[in-house]
């Protein structure tokens, strides 16, 4: 299995040292062709407007979208999540708008910047997912395809799954806890097998 991190800008160094960990064959994307072959892809956290910029630069929508119509996964985690987004509140960015979800950018203002919380990922298992929050977007609104996996304690939405679509408005890269990793593998795995 060989798993694509987008590395244009970004926190992909830290995607693809668990992938590795994990044992996969792991590509930095900053080409088109360096999707090829992939069975899977993450768009890691970072600046979206960068990220958006970037992939139009190196031309590198219409090649993910393709990826992605074939059925391959397609992982978003934070600025990653806001490109997967039909809908970015009050934003016209380059985006991929994959994924039937809304998206509001820095929704936990200034005061919140970066907080981490235990929560809840039934699709991971009974023991809590500790989650890191960087300046992170929330999802402010899903499809009917759309299955939330993860809500705040006060019920706000922050991570989601559409096919072979995941979102998450934060870092799992950033913690010891492989489990979204492997979630994320066994995605791609369906689609391989
Ligand atoms: N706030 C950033 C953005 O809008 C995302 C932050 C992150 O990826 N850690 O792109």
């Amino acid at each position: 299995m060989k798993i694509g991190v987008l590395a244009v800008q970004g926190a992909f160094a830290e995607h693809a040292s668990i992938l590795r960990s994990l044992g996969l064959e792991v590509v930095e994307v900053r080409l088109p062709s360096d999707l090829a072959g992939l069975d899977g892809l993450i768009i890691p956290g970072g600046e979206s407007t960068t990220i958006g910029k970037l992939m139009d630069a190196y031309g590198l929508y219409a090649p993910v979208k393709d990826l992605a119509a074939r059925g391959k996964p397609v992982w978003g985690t934070c600025a990653g999540m806001i490109m997967l987004a039909k809908d970015i509140e009050g934003s016209d960015q380059p985006r991929l708008g994959l994924m039937d979800i809304g998206v509001n950018r820095n929704a936990f203002g200034r005061q919140a910047d970066s907080f981490e919380v235990d929560l809840a990922v039934p699709a991971l298992g009974t023991s809590a997912f500790h989650a890191v929050f960087i300046r992170a977007p929330l999802l402010t609104s899903v499809g009917p395809g759309v299955e939330v996996l993860a809500r705040l304690p006060d019920g706000r939405m922050v991570a989601a799954e559409q096919a072979n679509l995941l979102a998450t408005a934060f870092h799992p890269e950033l913690t010891a806890d492989v489990r979204f990793h492997d979630h994320f593998v066994e995605l791609a795995r369906k689609r391989v097998s």
